[in-house]
């Protein structure tokens, strides 16, 4: 129950996982090559992720900075990370050091902060604006009334790059019930590119139990943990 997988049902779930996100493609006419699949590895072990990166898999997501700090030197020096959980202002400086992007920007404190830090560390960060479109679920993100000022003021962190656009929906039984958040994330994203003049090409959302419909409604990056990783 709820243990990591072993290296053979592993392969078998990421060929499972890829053909869903293909399907899901297919019935939105999209192409596969249109969604990346970020495996999100929080309490998965190193060995695992070592299995994962045999696989061609080269980007993976963690939640917690004090995790990736143990986790990360044990892994393959060649793959990517990515922040996808809250991240506070005193954690930024490890997070600079350890990421390459970060999913759950959520004020724009955090983006001078990170903006301080990539300079002192002679780095960029990619990422992702969180925004909490219902006004529940999640407790963080910003209202989408927030996002144009933090955008606007972009124009003074030429370290950080904002890449797109991220949600977590509120907890639900039934994945339905998601579809309303993330097609409100892409009207959000639309609109704020007429304000901004950013492209925001990117939409970061979609996790074990809801990433097809994600997939339906125009997610590029799905963040995938149990249905990869856990029995
Ligand atoms: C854990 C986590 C995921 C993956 O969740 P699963 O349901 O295990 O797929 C995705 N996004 C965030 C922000 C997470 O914390």
């Amino acid at each position: 129950m709820d243990s990591p997988v072993t290296v053979g049902q592993f392969e078998a779930r990421l060929e499972g996982i890829r053909k869903r996100i293909a399907d899901a493609c297919g019935r939105a006419g999209r192409s596969p090559g249109e969604v990346a699949l970020l495996p999100v590895t929080k309490r998965v072990p190193p060995e695992l992720v070592n299995v994962a990166a045999g696989c061609g898999l080269d980007a993976f997501g963690e939640s917690r900075v004090q995790e990736a700090l143990q986790k990360i030197p044990l892994c393959p020096g060649h793959v990517q990370w990515h922040m996808i959980g809250h991240l506070q202002s005193n954690k930024v400086r490890q997070a600079v050091e350890l990421f390459s992007v970060v999913h759950s920007v959520d004020s724009l404190k955090l983006l001078k902060v990170m903006e301080d830090a990539c300079g002192q560390s002679g780095r960029t960060m990619r990422v992702f604006l969180e925004i909490n479109v219902s006004g529940e679920g999640s407790k963080y993100g910003l209202k989408q009334d927030e996002a144009p000022a933090v955008l606007a003021a972009c124009e003074a962190f030429p370290r950080v790059e904002v890449a797109g656009l991220m949600t977590i929906p509120p907890v639900s039984g039934d994945p339905e019930t998601a579809r309303p958040h993330f097609r409100r994330l892409r009207e959000i994203r639309d609109s704020l590119r007429g304000i901004s003049g950013m492209s925001l090409s990117e939409l970061s959302m979609g996790m074990s139990h809801d990433f097809e419909i994600a997939v339906e409604e125009g997610s590029t990056v799905v963040r995938i943990g149990s249905a990869l990783f856990r029995d």
